[in-house]
């Protein structure tokens, strides 16, 4: 079988469409029985690190070999190494699911092979993609206009986003005159709070404003940023000549799913003619849920807006939106159209060239899974299975409560729990750091649920993160039963 060869066309030399036939079929009825069996992998990879390496070829291969070779090894090799992201026992970082709508729209988009640099080269794609992100805007209660455009991660969106913010500071030419070697050049700085994703610091990094350009305000009892002390630190900085010109809040931080105050923030933001950037890369899709709604509240003051659709909107990886207000300076800090791209429509501005807002130029067709998902769920199903997963958390939180044995160690505003075991008469800090990562290690090994954690005030405090549409009540009692059995190993 492994010695089988290829049955490309001769027309072209790509697989002949026989073979593509069988071989799809064959694929989508695997990824089927997959997704149905998802939890029966163990959910974090198992293999030890450089065996899958090892355990193929070192040397490319010379000729051709058979599908049905490469898919062997794809089962033997491949497969093991891979943790599960689809399992519904997945609870580590923050659960996503890649759901069959967008699975078959990703097929689509690869079909398609569209790069949607500019508006010609796919009007679809940019259409769709603005169309899609209209309608994601209205679902999430934010007002127009609000211009929306699709990065693979938030990573990207931020560094953009932190970009547009420089070069919305007037008569300093940054784009022209670079940053080194300026004295006339104040230092600038961000503001952002402790628990902000640490994307925010590698944006600041790769823009030259530095770490030390990055000013972290402390955060309340409950995790949010204290915006007193954000003032308080803009008004000292400007003191010491320091050119504030960013604040970057969150709503549903990493380490514990917090909101940061942004009414508060954006008074602040205005009143010292600040960029606000929103990071909602997880939490912002709560806002879809009617009673979810105040969760944005400030955000309409926002210049720009995260919200990661590949995090808890059902969307395979990658699609991160970034909104925002401000087109126009997000354009200005990007676009530089060379001779062999300029074209009548970026004469005009009647469409967008989406090349234009950002660091990248070819792009993906990504809209068209996010569009799919979107009609095939629709807002009413969208919010059923979002509350869903806010209440598998709201039961976990509660057993946690009422157990002498375990502690929450967060507010649980959204589907993340933070909490940890601690049993009665232990209370050595370190004692029960040991126990907490002994209890995800055991937890983690025995390959049915997958945790993480984040440290909390010195303490080694554990995440349950639901976030995967199979995740049902059923997984999250099986859960409570393993961190009860546990609890004192
Ligand atoms: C996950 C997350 C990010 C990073 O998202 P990527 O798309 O992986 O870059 C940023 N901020 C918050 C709050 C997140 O939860």
């Amino acid at each position: 079988m492994t010695g089988e060869r290829p049955t490309s066309d001769p027309l072209h030399g790509d697989m002949s469409s026989e073979e593509f036939r069988r071989y799809g079929h064959q694929i989508v009825d695997w990824i089927a029985d997959y997704l149905d069996q998802a939890g029966t992998y163990p959910v974090l990879s198992q293999v030890a690190p450089g065996s899958t390496r090892q355990a193929l070829p070192q040397q490319p291969p010379q000729h051709g070999e058979s599908m049905d070779a490469i898919l062997e090894d794809f089962q033997r090799v491949v497969l093991p190494g891979v943790t599960h992201w689809n399992s519904p026992g997945f609870m580590a970082y923050f659960g996503i699911t890649g759901s069959g709508p967008g699975i078959l729209g990703e097929m689509l988009t690869s079909a398609l092979n569209v790069n949607a640099m500019l508006w010609r080269t796919s009007p679809s794609a940019t259409e769709l993609e603005q169309l899609t992100l209209d309608w994601l805007r209205q679902m999430l209660g934010l007002p127009a206009p609000l211009f929306g455009v699709i990065n693979d991660t938030a990573s990207t969106g931020v560094l953009y986003a932190l970009a547009a913010a420089r070069e919305a500071i007037p008569h300093l030419y940054i784009r022209q005159k670079g940053m080194a070697g300026r004295h006339e050049l104040p230092p600038l700085r961000l503001y952002c709070s402790q628990d902000t994703h640490s994307s925010v610091d590698k944006a600041a990094i790769t823009l030259g404003i530095g770490q030390e350009g990055i000013r972290k305000i402390s955060i309340d009892a409950d995790f949010r940023m204290k915006p007193d002390e954000l003032e308080q630190a803009i008004l000292e900085d400007l003191a010491q000549g320091w050119l504030p010109f960013a604040v970057v809040a969150t709503v549903g931080t990493t380490s514990t799913s917090s909101i940061d105050p942004i009414p508060r923030i954006a008074d602040i933001c205005e009143r010292h003619q600040l960029w606000l950037h929103v990071d909602t890369s997880y939490a912002g899709t709560a806002a879809i849920i009617p009673e979810f709604r105040w969760i944005l509240e400030g955000c309409e003051r926002a210049d720009s807006l995260i919200v990661n659709p590949h995090k808890w909107l059902f969307t395979p990886l990658d699609c991160s939106v970034l909104f925002t207000r401000r087109p126009d300076v997000l354009k200005a800090a990007f676009s530089l159209v060379p001779e062999y791209l300029r074209n009548n429509e970026s004469a005009t501005d009647e469409v967008p060239n989406l090349m234009d807002y950002g660091n990248a130029l070819g792009r993906r067709f990504r809209a068209l899974k996010l569009w799919m998902i979107l009609r095939y769920f629709g807002q009413d199903g969208i919010i059923a299975r979002l509350r869903e997963h806010i209440r598998l958390a709201r039961l976990l939180a509660r057993w946690i409560d009422e157990s002498p044995n375990f502690e929450r160690m967060a507010p649980t505003p959204f589907s993340l729990v933070c909490f940890r075991a601690h049993p009665k008469g232990m209370d050595d800090l370190d004692e029960l750091n040991a126990l907490n990562e002994r209890i995800m290690n055991t937890i983690n090994a025995r390959g049915r649920f997958f945790i993480s954690h984040t440290r909390l005030n010195g303490a080694m405090t554990l995440r349950a993160a639901i976030g995967n549409l199979r995740t049902t009540e059923a997984e999250i009692r099986e859960f409570w039963q393993q961190l009860q059995e546990y609890a004192t190993i």
